[in-house]
């Protein structure tokens, strides 16, 4: 009976799967314009959107879960911790607003998904984890993937990588209380924040920050969002 079970998941498993690269692809394509339909009016730049088009989240997810890969939903990815939801990717992608020639840093590599996105744009992504087989996880990902312009880094992403500063950008995927002051350190007079701030279980703002050519830093809110507290020593 267990046998017989067990085949029939593995048949339906196989039905219902994309086994080809293309069928991927198409489901991919699905996601992109289900997102770009979801933006309204702050529709992202077209070429944050050929980046989602490019990057193969199926990789990026459990395999048990790659079915709801290119659904535009959160997906956990084991230790407590989520990929975010596509269109949040996008947002956050487009408000930073990033260059072919720039350097991005990340807090919060989590499956690696979201500097592969930024790693499709830049020219070189930074990313730090602090639960440490995830950021094992994601170096071998991104490394058999080819990203060979993304460098991840264990560690509390609190303060930075100032080896590597300053940045165009920075990315935070994780809510933080406040704005952390060696980020606002490591960002280039000109480049721009995304910072999820709040408290978990309590309404977090997505925030997008500026440091002026003069060094004068602005800030502004986004939208309301959900993420998973930044965490570690700080
Ligand atoms: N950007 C990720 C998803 C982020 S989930 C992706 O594309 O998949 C948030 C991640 O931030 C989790 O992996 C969590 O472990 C990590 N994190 C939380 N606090 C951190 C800290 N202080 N430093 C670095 N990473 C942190």
């Amino acid at each position: 009976m267990k046998r017989h079970l067990a085949f029939g998941a593995f048949l339906f498993l196989c039905c219902v799967l994309p086994s080809h690269s293309e069928e991927y692809a198409t489901l991919r394509q699905k996601m992109v314009e289900e997102v770009i339909a979801a933006s309204g009016s702050s529709r992202p730049a077209p070429k944050v959107m050929a980046a989602m088009g490019k990057v193969e989240r199926h990789r990026f997810v459990p395999s048990w879960l790659t079915l709801f890969a290119y659904r535009n939903q959160p997906l956990p990815i084991g230790y407590g911790q989520t990929i975010s939801q596509p269109i949040i990717v996008a947002l956050m992608t487009d408000l930073l607003q990033v260059k072919e020639g720039d350097s991005i840093l990340e807090i919060g590599t989590g499956s690696g998904y979201q500097a592969a996105v930024l790693a499709e744009i830049a020219k070189s992504v930074y990313s730090i984890e602090v639960v440490e087989p995830l950021g094992k996880q994601a170096t071998e990902r991104l490394r058999s993937l080819g990203y060979d312009n993304v460098k991840v880094k264990l560690g509390d992403g609190y303060y930075g990588w100032p080896e590597a500063a300053p940045f165009d950008g920075i990315m935070v995927t994780a809510a933080a209380s406040h704005v952390p002051p060696p980020l606002l350190k490591q960002l280039k007079p000109g480049g721009r924040m995304v910072i999820p701030l709040g408290a978990s279980f309590m309404t977090q703002y997505l925030m997008l920050v500026e440091k002026k050519a003069d060094g004068s830093v602005t800030s502004r809110q986004i939208e309301p969002v959900r993420f998973v507290p930044l965490t570690g020593g700080h």
